[in-house]
């Protein structure tokens, strides 16, 4: 992949960084740059590599080669400088359950040298933040998955640092409470703090201003959610409503003119490289099998659609190698 441009803007820079475990590369050599104040995501099924990508920027886990900066510092050698002047909030939110919310916040007051003057304020805008101030006695184990959650950013961000890191902030909590938790990931962007995140939900990725899809360890796409829907997928999209979606299903994956499809809401979503000869071939064999087709059209691919392309691409690419290999 091409090595991004660094610029002034530039908060977070990585140049083929990799991890291995063993002989198992979990981080096969990405390289990318975020800029001051935007809010980049890391996209990316389970085991794709997130969750160690993020480590090696928060200095917590050393990088078994390339190379790369946080804030102006060295990954490798100013890891303790990093970890005063970055907000990092770990997939499985470091709270102490057995504390309540206020004795969570003092403790990580205390983790990041606040000043006494500024633990009081700090404390009282973390409780209104996450609307925890009538329940600030509550022992943390009492608290909900959202409410956990927006604590857990609280007191990632105590120090008010320049940039987050946020792992799956959002895994596990319920539709509403990961709406209101963007709401506060905006307010702080507006504020200038960047924010990288990572996500499986393709929901949350479109929040994003620029996106890395992450596949095996490597990065397979990097745009914003625009660009990746328009120019990372060289086949269309048709939707297609019509009844028993499953059903027809088995009658349009046996035409030439489709190469995939999938179940999407209520209907069905089609890739092809050629959408005229597509949906005429797709109508005509619909309707001579007794089908009703209310409606099938071209749309713009959705980020879902992108993602499994590039996916389904990849995992051919990789298996021509083999066989070239053998
Ligand atoms: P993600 O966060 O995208 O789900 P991870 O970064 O946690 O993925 O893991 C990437 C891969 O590296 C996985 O296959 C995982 O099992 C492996 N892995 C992660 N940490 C370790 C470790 N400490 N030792 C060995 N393998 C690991
Ligand atoms: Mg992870």
């Amino acid at each position: 992949m091409r090595t991004p441009p660094v610029t002034a803007d530039t908060i977070v820079e990585v140049q083929n960084l990799e991890k291995r475990f063993g002989t198992f590369r979990a981080v096969a050599g990405v390289s990318f740059a975020v800029r001051r104040g935007e809010i980049f995501g890391f996209l990316g099924p389970n085991g794709a590599g997130k969750s160690t990508t993020i480590r090696m920027l928060c200095g917590l886990l050393a990088p078994t080669a390339g190379t790369g900066t946080v804030a102006g510092y060295d990954i490798r050698r100013d890891a303790e400088k990093i970890k005063t002047r970055i907000g990092y909030m770990s997939q499985k939110f470091s709270l102490y359950d057995e504390l309540t919310v206020e004795e969570n916040i003092d403790f990580y007051s205390g983790i990041y040298c606040l000043p006494r003057e500024k633990k009081a304020v700090r404390k009282a805008w973390v409780l209104a933040m996450a609307g925890l101030e009538q329940h600030r006695h509550a022992r943390t184990a009492e608290l909900s998955g959202g409410w956990k959650q927006r604590l857990a950013l609280g007191c990632a961000i105590l120090h008010e640092p320049p940039i987050l890191f946020l792992d799956e902030p959002t895994s596990g909590v319920d539709p509403n409470s990961r709406r209101q938790f963007w709401d506060l990931i905006y307010e702080l962007s507006s504020q200038g703090v960047t924010i990288f995140v990572t996500t499986h939900y393709m929901e949350e990725s479109e929040y994003c201003d620029r996106l890395g899809i992450i596949y095996r360890g490597e990065l397979i796409a990097l745009g914003t959610p625009r660009s990746l829907k328009t120019e990372h997928m060289p086949d269309a999209v048709l939707e297609l409503e019509c009844d028993r979606a499953n059903d027809a299903m088995a009658v349009i994956e046996r035409l030439p003119e489709i190469k995939s499809s999938a179940l999407f809401g209520n209907g069905l979503h089609l890739v092809t490289p050629d959408h005229a000869a597509a949906i005429a071939a797709t109508r005509t064999a619909l309707t001579g099998a007794g089908f009703v087709v209310q409606r099938l059209e071209r749309i713009t691919p959705t980020l879902e659609d992108v993602f499994v392309a590039l996916i389904e691409a990849r995992d051919r690419a990789d298996g021509t190698q083999k066989e070239v290999a053998q």
